[in-house]
């Protein structure tokens, strides 16, 4: 049966303030840092990394990893499919991603770019399901706080429904 967008939680106008304001917070902290390594999670972060990489006015470079982290509606084990291409250590990481559920990819990521000696490692995430959230894991810039829902569009998809909408909007559970 084709899904269906219940309702609008960020219109287009809303995100790209609030990714413009992001921006900024992130160009302000690493401006004098020298090069930051934006690493997006693919594929729900592919639209907001670009956005948001055009964005920063200081020096960045882009790289990517996929992991699979979903199977049905449990977060179970995290599976890294795609790594980066480019060595780490000693460089400063900025670890991108779509949204934040349980926190367990987020924990998982961390858990290995950390062992490579980045010279700093944060976190960004577009959405945070706070409430849902049992891994003990920081995140250093939030786009916005959102409720316990299934949310698509602006990258984010339910069995690829969504993922290219302009907006973030929660699809009904059927
Ligand atoms: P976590 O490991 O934090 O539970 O899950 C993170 C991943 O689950 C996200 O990167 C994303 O792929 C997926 N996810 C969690 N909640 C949602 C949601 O509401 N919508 C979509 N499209 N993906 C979600």
């Amino acid at each position: 049966m084709q899904k269906t967008v219940r309702s609008t939680l960020f219109s287009e106008e809303q995100i790209e303030r609030r990714v413009g304001e992001l921006a900024k917070a992130i160009s302000d902290d690493y401006r004098d840092k020298g090069n930051v390594v934006l690493i997006g999670i693919l594929k729900g972060s592919f639209i907001f990394l670009a956005d948001l990489s055009r964005k920063l006015d200081i020096d960045r470079t882009v790289e990517f990893i996929a992991v699979s982290s979903y199977h049905g509606a449990t977060s179970g084990a995290v599976r890294m499919i795609m790594d980066v291409r480019g060595d780490i250590a000693g460089r400063h990481v900025l670890i991108v991603e779509d949204i934040v559920d349980t926190g367990n990819t987020l924990k998982y990521l961390i858990q290995i770019l950390k062992s490579r000696n980045p010279a700093s490692l944060k976190t960004c995430a577009l959405l945070h399901k706070a409430e849902a959230t049992v891994a003990d894991v920081p995140i250093d810039y939030v786009g916005f706080p959102i409720g316990d829902e299934w949310v698509v569009g602006y990258g984010l998809d339910y069995d690829e429904f969504g993922r290219t909408l302009p907006y973030i909007g929660v699809i009904d559970p059927d």
